[in-house]
């Protein structure tokens, strides 16, 4: 899993070089299918089954686009925030993580955005290390981000993760009064996707009509970080390590 989960990092190191104002998000998608393509990585993205299915090995999700963006011919702005999300199977064995970039300058919303859904993402590995079950974890990320006047989405969650990219259990970042069903214990061997989205209005999100996109209903920007993560008897071990550096 180390393995696959470090060609998801030289993707988004690769991607990272990337980014500038005028770039497509149709040519980071184009480089990083190369890279899987040039180490005989499968890439998990494309073809995910849906009303269509899923057409590129990248999501790219610009400003109020939360998570699931299709990369096209848009060309990235100075001041825009850019998520993108890719996942690959290397002999047998998954990875999947997700950064936001800036482009650019960026205003003080969406900086201050960046940094809170990067600490969510650190809250919920620190979680995993000191807590005995998820929920305890999930209230951690859910209070950090609304301390800083944001919120997170709950209609999407991370994942376990292993010879598949989507495995059980599922990894809300919120608390709720129905988590006893689906709360689980955290134990050596456990390897979680954990992706906190942050949005700097309300959580609520709707779908465009590409059957894929989801944006904030408000229209205001969100943030997406993703490590894969696996919990040994020495603690939480960042597999997707230098993932966004
Ligand atoms: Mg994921």
């Amino acid at each position: 899993m180390r393995e696959a989960c470090q060609l998801v990092v030289e993707a988004h190191q690769l991607v990272g070089g990337m980014v500038a104002p005028g770039v497509t998000t149709a040519e980071l998608d184009r480089a990083v299918e190369d890279l899987f393509e040039r180490h005989g990585a499968q890439p998990l993205f494309k073809g995910v089954p849906g009303t269509v299915p899923f057409p590129a090995v990248t999501c790219i999700s610009v400003n109020e686009q939360v998570v699931h963006g299709i990369p096209g011919p848009y060309e990235l702005q100075e001041g825009d925030i850019v998520s993108v999300d890719t996942g690959c199977r290397l002999n047998g064995w998954c990875g999947d993580g997700a950064w936001t970039y800036p482009v650019g300058k960026i205003d003080e919303v969406k900086s201050r955005l960046r940094e809170a859904g990067q600490t969510a993402l650190r809250t919920a590995i620190h979680g995993m290390g000191t807590r005995k079950k998820w929920s305890q974890v999930a209230r951690m990320i859910e209070r950090g981000v609304n301390r800083e006047g944001f919120s997170v989405v709950e209609d999407f969650v991370g994942h376990g993760i292993g010879k598949e990219m989507h495995e059980d259990p599922e990894v809300p970042n919120y608390d709720s009064d129905d988590f006893d069903e689906r709360d689980f214990p955290i134990r050596p061997g456990l390897v979680l996707a954990i992706e906190p989205m942050v949005n700097a209005g309300t959580g609520e999100i709707r779908i465009l009509d590409d059957h894929w996109t989801v944006v904030t209903a408000d229209g205001a920007p969100s943030v997406h970080f993703e490590h894969t993560v696996a919990m040994t008897r020495e603690g939480p071990v960042i597999l997707t390590e230098g993932l966004g550096q």
